[in-house]
């Protein structure tokens, strides 16, 4: 069963196709446009894994199917690995019609799809996300870009794929805690956007869990839909599509206070969420009985439900710190992502007195 999302972004729409063995077949890519060559990027991971089955499926369309396998991890999401991608496709005499394929998770997909952007002033691309998050979250919206050594996703572009393929199949390889952690990115769009799908989420986390292909099916389908609607009313990110950071706030203060990579970007964003809901709930926005049914889906899905102690003499000041340099900050106020009631988020400011409280009995 093959499931189709469609991104309504007047003439840069796309599809997003959803299905087990999706990369393996040709039929999947019969509207992507001809050219001479086409250049799947991936990473040394991923690559051995599903290169093959990807580069059969393009061969009846392009003449020449290159792979080019960059070193894995969010360490190498940089100008010298984007220069790499360049390189391979001016030794290879790609020209302004080459299709870049991205076949791999965020870090890959964001860096192709930048590479894309920019190769001869732009050149088409296509999506091939296989982690859990990069297929919920990454994938849609067409943001690209790379870090800087001064932080993270400083340097990028918008620009809109072709097509995005999501084969299920390949989230059977996917390590334990990279399935939760974008899982996180699931269960964030029940609360901010459509509590039937929480409850769904509810009926449905075992199966979820053990990766089952048609729960999995529903569970991708629904968060690029609920992401495109946001998307669409707000590409370029004035406003509405801020919600999406519910619990990003509190997760990026994680992660940077850890030190980043100790804990996933998604094990944040589950404790964070946790952290944005007792603060909705002192704020008299949702009940207790709200936050504690989020805590435990959280907690179901694998992910922590507690945030870190990133200093034992003041943690909150420290949290507090550290969400002002965020960049989603504005002149300094923390602008937090809160549930408005179960379904409907907002964004608004919060007394740092209720802040502190919050992170004091989360980080235990
Ligand atoms: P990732 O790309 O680093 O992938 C996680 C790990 O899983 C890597 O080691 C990868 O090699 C491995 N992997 C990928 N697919 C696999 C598979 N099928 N089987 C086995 N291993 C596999 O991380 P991610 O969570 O997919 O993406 C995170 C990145 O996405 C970050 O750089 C973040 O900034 C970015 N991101 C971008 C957006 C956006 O809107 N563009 C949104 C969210 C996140
Ligand atoms: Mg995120």
């Amino acid at each position: 069963m093959t499931e189709t999302v469609h991104i309504d972004l007047g003439d840069r729409s796309y599809p997003i196709v959803i299905a087990g063995g999706s990369m393996s077949l040709a039929d999947t890519f019969a509207a992507c446009p001809k050219a001479a060559q086409a250049l799947i990027v991936s990473n040394e991971t991923v690559a051995p894994l599903y290169a093959e089955r990807l580069q059969r499926a393009l061969s009846g369309r392009y003449p020449q199917v290159q792979v080019l396998q960059l070193p894995d991890g969010e360490v190498h999401k940089n100008w010298h690995t984007l220069q790499t991608i360049f390189d391979a496709l001016l030794e290879s005499g790609a020209d302004r019609k080459t299709v870049l394929f991205a076949l791999g998770g965020g870090v890959v997909g964001d860096m192709t799809g930048f590479a894309a952007a920019s190769f001869m002033r732009g050149v088409p691309f296509v999506q091939v996300p296989t982690t859990l998050l990069s297929q919920v979250d990454s994938s849609v919206g067409g943001k690209t870009g790379i870090n800087h050594p001064l932080g993270k996703n400083m340097i990028g572009a918008f620009y809109q794929p072709q097509l995005v393929v999501c084969d299920l199949d390949s989230l059977d390889t996917l390590p334990a805690r990279e399935l939760s952690a974008g899982l996180a990115e699931v269960i964030k769009y029940g609360p901010i956007a459509d509590m039937a799908f929480m409850d769904w989420l509810e009926a449905n986390m075992d199966a979820l869990m053990a990766r089952d292909k048609q729960a999995l099916a529903h569970a991708v389908r629904r968060s690029c839909e609920i992401k495109a609607d946001v998307v669409s009313k707000d590409e370029k990110e004035a406003d509405l599509r801020a919600i999406l950071n519910f619990g990003h706030t509190f997760g990026h203060a994680i992660e940077a206070g850890m030190g980043y990579g100790v804990w996933l970007h998604g094990e944040g964003v589950g404790a964070g969420m946790v952290m944005a809901a007792e603060l909705s709930l002192r704020l008299g926005l949702v009940d207790w009985a709200f936050v504690q049914r989020l805590r435990a889906l959280i907690e179901r899905a694998g992910l922590p439900v507690q945030g870190a102690i990133l200093d034992a003499h003041d943690n909150a000041g420290r949290y507090l710190q550290l969400m002002r340099l965020d960049k989603k900050s504005q002149a300094g106020a923390i602008r937090f992502v809160l549930i408005d009631s179960p379904g409907k988020a907002v964004v608004r400011e919060a007394p740092d007195a209720l802040v502190r409280e919050v992170i004091d009995t989360c980080c235990a």
